[in-house]
């Protein structure tokens, strides 16, 4: 046998969050966010039968999972993290899923690319809930008109995403994502890390990023 994670115990957390909440379990995907992750860890939670990871990073990305998807198949890949232009085509043939939507120069990028290659991950709008100046995000007051101008590129947004402030409580921005997607129209809210997916889930989360709690500790010696 090889080592066991923590995916068993999370899908059952899932699963029971999604019951309290009186909502389906398929109605929530669970992206196991790999970044920084040995590669070892990666194959158990693969031979564990999870197909569906998040990456903070194009380049890592890269490096790691075609040789992976060699051996596996039906992986899905989401990008978390933040998205330079210049890596926006390489991006959108390799992932299945882009989360970090952020800013109107990025917007025109993907569309063009979009037109260029016929083809677009699903598009997720990060938003800035706590307003914080060291993370990426469009402002919550800046959101709809961005959203807007995405739509205008015919960019297919799916939904909208957002990482709380560590120090706050999580619940009160998750219910601004929420109000936010609801306004423009929006099904997808990714959102909920390992500390508070349980929450993010009773609050409509559809797609929820466990790191940590699935894999172990990251170890960024
Ligand atoms: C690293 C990361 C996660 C996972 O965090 P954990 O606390 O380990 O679950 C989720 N979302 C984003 C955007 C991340 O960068």
């Amino acid at each position: 046998m090889g080592m066991t994670s923590g995916l068993t115990d999370i899908e059952a957390r899932v699963a029971k969050a999604c019951a309290d909440a009186g909502r389906a379990r398929d109605e929530v995907q669970l992206i196991a966010v790999s970044k920084v992750q040995p590669r070892a860890r990666v194959v158990a939670v693969l031979d564990e039968g999870q197909r569906v990871f998040g990456e903070n990073r194009v380049q890592e990305a890269q490096e790691r999972w075609p040789s992976l998807m060699e051996d596996y198949e039906g992986v899905s890949l989401h990008l978390i993290g933040p998205l330079q232009t210049n890596k926006a085509r390489v991006a959108m043939e390799f992932f299945d899923s882009i989360h970090s939507v952020d800013r109107p120069k990025l917007a025109q990028t993907l569309a063009r690319l979009a037109q260029e290659l016929g083809q677009c991950p699903d598009l997720f709008v990060q938003v800035n809930t706590g307003e914080e100046a060291q993370k990426a995000g469009v402002l919550p007051r800046e959101a709809d008109g961005f959203i807007a101008d995405c739509r205008g590129l015919d960019l297919p947004v799916k939904g909208l995403m957002c990482i709380p402030p560590v120090e706050e409580t999580p619940a009160l921005h998750f219910a601004l994502l929420r109000k936010i997607a609801e306004r423009n129209g929006l099904d997808a809210l990714s959102m909920g890390m390992s500390g508070d997916f349980e929450q993010a889930i009773a609050f409509g989360a559809t797609h929820v990023r466990v790191g940590s709690a699935i894999f172990g500790e990251r170890d960024y010696g």
